[in-house]
């Protein structure tokens, strides 16, 4: 089968190659056909020799939807020839931690496909623990609309239930991104009545704006965002935080010539005192917690990779026509040219949100 290979020692690093169709090692193994996968910003650090947790030699991908060809014989709530949505981790359920819900740190997962084992980039992908890591698609559900639900919605929603938002919130989404885009979605559904989003890249916060996901739309570049968020919540601040964008240095206000500001110093300072600042984001760098100045305030600081437990209401929801990520597919490449695919995704940042790769 064709798959796209990672391989530090390649001058390119990835090569689409062919490899063997794999086959089920283990009893809670599933083998999938891969219809529709996904490029995400992960694939790029693992390229970009960022991920110590990866092996080489591995086929690279984590989003993806497909069809099951093979099940193991202790696969318990999936048949051959459903179609299923896959989570970005690999987890048990059984652990200490699987067993709260934690399955980020399952101690016998976490993001393993793509990353540890072979991935979604190619024709099929043995899935481990498949009950856990696979949710059946509904059927008026397209693989286009399942897509994002095991990594970037998950994400999303993460984001969003961290901040426990409350009916009538003020919410500020910082970086308007995929997974930003997500969080407002999902905070919306929380019932948040205003949600801020906050982007340096006026094409995105256009694209948010087009779909309507957020009420305000605001540019580090254009205004000062303090100002605006007190504004807008009678001088207190946001009631919940998520920041979505992980941003070294967000260009303030040239006018009024402003220190460079990180977007983690920016989501605790438009935070209102005891809000929730809810952090999506990974960051490059360590981030400076000015605890002498934010005495008083009384926040909370959640962080974390995503703990993907809701695919299964995910999947509800758009069934159900309440989320629809279909508009995050800014192109489509076979999988046949996804080194194009990717050379796009790396250099459009304007043009590109997401790229699906079909068969
Ligand atoms: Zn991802
Ligand atoms: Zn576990």
């Amino acid at each position: 089968m064709k798959a796209l290979i990672y391989d530090k020692n390649f001058d390119a690093k990835i090569q689409l190659s062919q490899k063997e169709i794999p086959q089920i090692l283990n009893p809670k193994d599933a083998i999938v056909e891969v219809t529709l996968s996904s490029i995400c910003t992960s694939d790029l650090h693992i390229i970009n020799g960022q991920v110590p947790r990866a092996n080489n030699n591995i086929i690279l991908g984590h989003e993806f939807v497909g069809r099951i060809t093979a099940i193991g014989s202790d696969v318990k709530k999936l048949s051959i020839g459903d179609r299923v949505s896959a989570n970005c981790e690999t987890f048990c359920g059984e652990c200490y931690f699987c067993k709260r819900g934690y399955i980020n740190n399952c101690l016998n997962g976490g993001w393993e496909l793509g990353c540890r084992i072979d991935g979604c980039q190619a024709e099929y992908v043995r899935v481990p623990y498949a009950d856990q890591g696979l949710t059946k698609i509904p059927d008026n559900v397209t693989d286009k609309n399942a897509l994002y639900v095991g990594d970037i919605l998950s994400s999303g929603y993460f984001g969003a239930e961290m901040c426990e938002i409350k009916q009538g919130d003020t919410i500020a989404v910082i970086g308007s991104g995929p997974v930003g885009m997500c969080s407002m979605i999902c905070a919306r559904l929380m019932e948040a009545e205003k949600i801020i989003a906050i982007d340096i890249n006026e094409n995105r916060l256009n694209i948010a704006k087009q779909q309507k996901l957020a009420d305000y739309y605001l540019n580090p570049k254009t205004c000062n965002i303090e100002q605006e968020v007190k504004k807008l919540t009678q001088n207190r601040g946001a009631d919940g935080v998520i920041e979505a964008a992980g941003g070294v240095n967000v260009h303030c206000q040239q006018q009024n010539s402003l220190p460079q500001q990180g977007t983690f110093e920016l989501a605790w300072k438009i935070a209102r005192p005891n809000a929730i600042v809810g952090i999506v984001a990974m960051y490059e760098e360590n981030q400076i917690l000015p605890l002498p100045e934010m005495y008083g305030k009384n926040l909370t600081f959640k962080t974390g990779g995503v703990d993907a437990v809701h695919c299964k209401k995910l999947l509800q929801l758009i069934s159900d026509g309440k989320i629809n990520t279909d508009f995050l597919i800014t192109q489509t490449y076979p999988l046949d040219n996804i080194l194009e695919a990717y050379e796009y995704f790396k250099n459009n940042k304007n043009t590109c949100l997401k790229i699906a790769i079909t068969k």
